[in-house]
C-alpha cells in the first residue's frame, strides 16, 4: 500500500514561474520512488496550467478550498465544479486556516457531498484548537466527524480521506507524538465504525502539522496512518528532498 503524501502549498509561491520550478523539483524528488502517491494541492491559480502541462501518473491535483455550489454570486470564491475542470481529482476540505475564516463543520458537509457527486475524492481536515487534558478534544473531533461525513453514502464511506491535524500542531515547532497520532486514528476508526459500520474502516486517515524530515519516519511507521499532509515542508524545495528521501529510506 504506498505512501500518500499531500502537498499543500497555501498561498504559495508568489509567482507562475515559481510554481512552475517548485512542481519540478516535486516531480524530480518524487517519480522515482516507489511506494508514495503525491498530491499536490497548488493555489488554484496555478492548478489549471500545472494540470494541463503535466503528462505523469505518479501526481495528482487537489484544490485547497471549493465551495459546494457549482456556480453563483460568490465573489472570490471557487466552486468545486471549476476545481475539477482545471484538473483537480481531491478537494481539501476543512483546513483549519478555512476553518479561522468562519468555514463550518456544516460547510464541509456541503463540499464532501459535492465533492462526492463529482466523483472527487474529499480530504476533510479536522483537529481541535487546543487540548485541556480532560479529553474533551475527543467529543469535538467526533462531532466535526459526524457532521461532515453525514451526506456520504455508506458505501462511499471507504474512499474518504481524513487528515486530522491538531490546530496547536500546525505551523509548529514540532508535531504532535506518533503514538498520541496513534491514539487518534483509533479514535477516529472508531467513530467512523459506529457513524457507517465496518466499510468505514478503509478510510484513510492523514498527520498534518510540523512534519519534516526528521519526523515523517516515525510517523509513519508508530502514527498509524496511511500518509502525511504536509504545509511548510512542500514549498521549500530543500526541505521537500529531505522530507522524501526520509519517507524513502524509512
Ligand atoms: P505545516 O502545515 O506542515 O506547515 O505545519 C500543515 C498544514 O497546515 O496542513
Amino acid at each position: 500500500m504506498s505512501i500518500l503524501v499531500v502537498l499543500n502549498w497555501k498561498m504559495h509561491p508568489a509567482s507562475q514561474k515559481e510554481a512552475q520550478s517548485l512542481f519540478a523539483a516535486t516531480r524530480q524528488y518524487t517519480e522515482k520512488v516507489k511506494d508514495i502517491h503525491v498530491i499536490v494541492a497548488p493555489p488554484v491559480v496555478y492548478l489549471g496550467k500545472l494540470r494541463s502541462a503535466y503528462k505523469g501518473k505518479k501526481i495528482s491535483f487537489a484544490v485547497q478550498s471549493a465551495r459546494a455550489d457549482a456556480v453563483g454570486a460568490f465573489t472570490g470564491s471557487t466552486s468545486m465544479t471549476q476545481a475539477q475542470n482545471v484538473g483537480a481529482h481531491y478537494a481539501i476540505i476543512g483546513h483549519a486556516e478555512r476553518r479561522a475564516e468562519g468555514e463550518t463543520n456544516d460547510d464541509t458537509r456541503r463540499e464532501v457531498a459535492a465533492a462526492y457527486a463529482l466523483g472527487m475524492t474529499p480530504i476533510l481536515c479536522i483537529g481541535e484548537k487546543t487540548r485541556s487534558g480532560e479529553n474533551e478534544h475527543f467529543a469535538f473531533i467526533r462531532e466535526q466527524l459526524r457532521i461532515g461525513c453525514t451526506d456520504v453514502p455508506a458505501t462511499k464511506i471507504a474512499n474518504i480521506i481524513i487528515a486530522y491535524e491538531p490546530v496547536w500542531a500546525i505551523g509548529a515547532t514540532k508535531p504532535m507524538a506518533p503514538h498520541e497520532m496513534h491514539e487518534m486514528a483509533v479514535f477516529i476508526r472508531k467513530t467512523l465504525h459506529e457513524l457507517y459500520g465496518p466499510r468505514a474502516m478503509n478510510a484513510s486517515i492523514l498527520y498534518g502539522g510540523s512534519i519534516d524530515d526528521s519526523s515523517a519516519p516515525a510517523m509513519l511507521k508508530l502514527g498509524d496512518v496511511k500518509g502525511l499532509l504536509i504545509g511548510r515542508a512542500s514549498v521549500d524545495q530543500a526541505a521537500l528532498k529531505t522530507l522524501v528521501e526520509s519517507i524513502t529510506n524509512s
